[in-house]
Formats: structure tokens, C-alpha cells, sequence
């Protein structure tokens, strides 16, 4: 309460803008995830790692969008490709030079991505995916995680769908749990998953869980779908060239537009040109918005002229450094971080969560307070304890969040 109190003297302004948007918008929000009580800030610009709220505080921006923001704010090369974009006119009523150039670009990135196609944002690209699979397979039945989020109208929290979600016919089972495979048979369209639980908590999938879902997909013939929407950014490949494991159907989003909004799915030749509209009986995919501009030129700069497979292992060694240097000032403490590379997220738990129930045994007090007293030392991660780092974040800042974290474990050991 003290905290909150602390936070609400601090930031009048966010207040303000808060109460004013809530006339429009339900509770001043139309991202449930940046909600926290007593308010969310107001920020009112970036540039590079840096994003200043409404009150004038300036913070390093860890949350890093979710994983979206991983050019940073104001990179000079996406400027410029928006910039382009925008003078050559958007909205131009047919195809664009620009998006068979930034469809190649990924299908070299992901070689199991044969055909793929753009959508609006990551949840739709899920969506299209799981509706693709049912049509392709004639079944009904979907293995998915708790924990689990794939967009909101595919989200799977506390073992349960969402009562928004989608009316497939889902099953959750346990994250990492190797048996979960036994539940995929003869009726199952499509098995989709998180390599790495993503706001589950950042928990890496071991490749012996994922290596069953490959197997047991195969062996009923059902699709195995990776969401790469966050992982996508742990190599130049995603996570699945990491791992050597090669889904059926894969859905990236966030970065990969270069900032902009953006989806896609695509996998197995056979599978996706049920698409190709010279075929007989070609199932229509249209979407004013899925070759826009904007998107179509950022993500192609953003892959082909910034985050180069160099960059891509340079951002997540610098993650893995930082983790490291967490997990030592933590050594000994219930305090654990989990995560691979670029991505990573702080758990107030007795042993390192493997799986989402594990996650949601943290105690919420501290995690509200870590959150709230970085804020204060000017240091912005997501509420649920997340970091993803962005290409702008450099050394000053890696220290000066190691700091942070540090002065704060100080104060709560007195
Ligand atoms: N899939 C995963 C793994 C995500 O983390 C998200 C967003 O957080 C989505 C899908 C949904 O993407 P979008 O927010 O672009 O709809």
C-alpha cells in the first residue's frame, strides 16, 4: 500500500490522463496488460532504450514491448523504410513491391515456413493458424498449455480457457510435461505451443518436451504449430533452429514487422497452398491490412539490414550475460530468473518454475514491489517481472539495472 501510495504522489500526470481516457476507453485501457493498479504511467515518447512518462520521469525501457520493441524506439534504418513508405503513398489498393521481398526474407530466416502469409498482429496469425489446421486435418481437437497465451481470444491461464477464447475444442495440458504427448491421437487437429512459455514466465521448453509434441504430431498426423511470436527473436531462426526441431506450421509477429503491426503464419507446402488462389477450390484469406506498407517495409529493413543473424547472437549473449549476473546477486535468495537469451523474467519462487502453476506460486506482494521500486530508479520492466531487451540497450544500461536490482534486494534485507 505504501508503494502504490509512493508511486501515486509521483506520477499525477499519468493519474490524470488515466481518469480522462476511462470516459472512452473501460478502466482507461485498451491493453489489459499494461494495467496495474493504482495506474498505469502515460508515456509520451521514446528514443533509442529511453521512454519518458507523463510526470517527466525518464526510465530504460526493459519491458521492451513485450519483445515487439526489439529495434528500440527510434531505429535510424526503420525510420528511414517508414519514412520511404510514406511518400510513396499508403493504402495502394493492390500488391506492393515490398511484401514478396519480405516474405522471402523470412522463409530464408525459417526454411520450415515453405509458404506463408501476413495478417495483423500475432493473435490472428494464431487464429488463422488453428483454423487452417482444422480444415487441412477434418478434426476438431487442439493440445494446448496452461499458461499458454497465443492472443487474447487463445489464452490459457490456470489450466482454463479464457471465456473469450476461441470455440475450438481445447485441451490444456501441463507445460514440459513430456506425457502431454499421450493426449495427442487420431482426433487432434493441431498441437500448438510456446517453445519458451512467454507471459507464462519465460520458461524455456526442455527439447525433450517438445521432441514428444514433434513425435506424437507426426505420428497422428496432426500439425505441430510453434508460436514463435516471442521466440522469433532468439536466433536468426527463432527458437526452432536452435532446438533442430522443424514444426508444420509456425506464427510469428511483434519485431518482425520492425515496430509496426504485424502477423504471419505459414509452414508445410501442402498445407498453405490451400491459399494459392489459381488452385481449385482455394480457401479465401483476404485482410485490407496484411500487406500494408508501413509493415511490409520496416520488417524487410529490420530483417535484411538490422537484425542480422550476427546481431541476433550478439542481442541474446548479452541476454544470457545479464541473466547470469541476476542469478548471482539472487544465489541463495527465493528468487529465481528464467528465460533464454534476449527474454527473460524474475520469479519470487522457492526453485525455478518449470511450468506456469509452479510460476503462479510467486508471492505478489514482492514482484508488485520489485516492479514499483524499479520505477523509481528509473528502470521500466514489465509488471509481471519480464525483460526483453531491445538492440539500443547497452552496457551502462545492463549495469545500471544490475544495480538496481541490487539496492533493492539491500533494502529488503534490512
Ligand atoms: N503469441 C505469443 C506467444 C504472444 O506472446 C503474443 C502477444 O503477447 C501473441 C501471440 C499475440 O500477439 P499480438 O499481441 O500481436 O496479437
Amino acid at each position: 500500500a505504501q508503494a502504490r501510495r509512493r508511486y501515486a504522489g509521483r506520477n499525477p500526470r499519468s493519474r490524470e490522463r488515466f481518469e480522462a481516457a476511462a470516459t472512452a476507453l473501460p478502466g482507461g485501457n485498451t491493453r489489459t496488460v499494461l494495467y496495474h493498479p493504482p495506474f498505469p504511467l502515460g508515456i509520451v515518447r521514446g528514443d533509442g532504450c529511453r521512454i519518458w512518462d507523463a510526470d517527466g520521469h525518464e526510465y530504460i525501457n526493459l519491458v521492451g514491448e513485450y519483445t515487439a520493441g526489439l529495434y528500440g524506439h527510434s531505429h535510424p534504418v526503420l525510420l528511414a523504410a517508414v519514412r520511404r513508405a510514406l511518400d510513396g503513398g499508403v493504402n495502394l489498393s493492390g500488391h506492393t513491391m515490398v511484401e514478396g521481398p519480405f516474405a522471402a526474407a523470412i522463409q530464408r530466416r525459417f526454411p520450415s515456413m515453405e509458404l506463408l502469409r501476413f495478417t495483423n498482429s500475432g493473435t490472428e496469425a494464431n487464429t488463422l493458424a488453428l483454423a487452417t489446421a482444422t480444415l487441412h486435418t477434418g478434426r476438431r481437437k487442439v493440445l494446448v498449455f496452461d499458461g499458454g497465451y497465443h492472443g487474447s481470444v487463445l489464452s490459457f491461464h490456470g489450466g482454463r480457457g479464457d471465456p473469450l477464447n476461441l470455440p475450438h475444442e481445447f485441451v490444456v495440458a501441463t507445460y514440459n510435461d513430456p506425457a502431454a504427448a499421450d493426449l495427442v491421437d487420431d482426433d487432434t487437429a493441431a498441437v500448438l505451443v510456446e517453445p519458451v512459455l512467454g507471459s507464462g514466465g519465460c520458461i524455456p521448453g526442455t527439447a525433450e518436451f517438445l521432441s514428444a509434441l514433434r513425435r506424437a504430431a507426426t505420428r497422428s498426423h496432426s500439425l505441430l504449430i510453434f508460436d514463435e511470436v516471442m521466440t522469433s527473436r532468439l536466433s536468426a531462426g527463432g527458437r526452432q533452429a536452435q532446438l533442430g526441431i522443424a514444426p508444420d506450421l509456425t506464427t510469428i509477429g511483434k519485431y518482425i514487422g520492425g515496430g509496426m503491426s504485424f502477423g504471419a503464419f505459414g509452414g508445410r507446402r501442402d498445407v498453405m497452398e490451400r491459399f494459392d488462389p489459381t488452385r481449385p477450390g482455394a480457401v479465401a484469406h483476404p485482410g485490407t491490412f496484411n500487406n500494408n506498407v508501413l509493415t511490409m517495409s520496416a520488417g524487410l529493413a529490420g530483417l535484411t539490414e538490422v537484425y542480422t543473424p550476427e546481431a541476433a547472437v550478439a542481442l541474446n549473449a548479452r541476454g544470457d550475460a545479464l541473466r547470469e549476473r541476476l542469478a548471482a546477486l539472487t544465489a541463495g535468495l527465493p528468487v529465481h530468473v528464467t528465460g533464454i537469451g534476449s527474454m527473460f523474467a524474475v520469479h519470487f519462487t522457492a526453485r525455478p518454475p518449470t511450468n506456469a502453476a509452479e510460476a503462479d506460486r510467486a508471492d505478489p506482494r514482492l514482484g508488485e514491489l520489485l516492479f514499483l521500486d524499479l520505477l523509481e530508479r528509473g528502470v521500466h520492466v514489465a509488471r509481471r517481472g519480464m525483460v526483453a531487451l531491445s538492440l539500443a540497450v547497452g552496457d551502462a544500461e545492463c549495469d545500471r539495472f544490475v544495480a538496481a536490482v541490487e539496492a533493492f534486494l539491500a533494502d529488503r534485507r534490512d
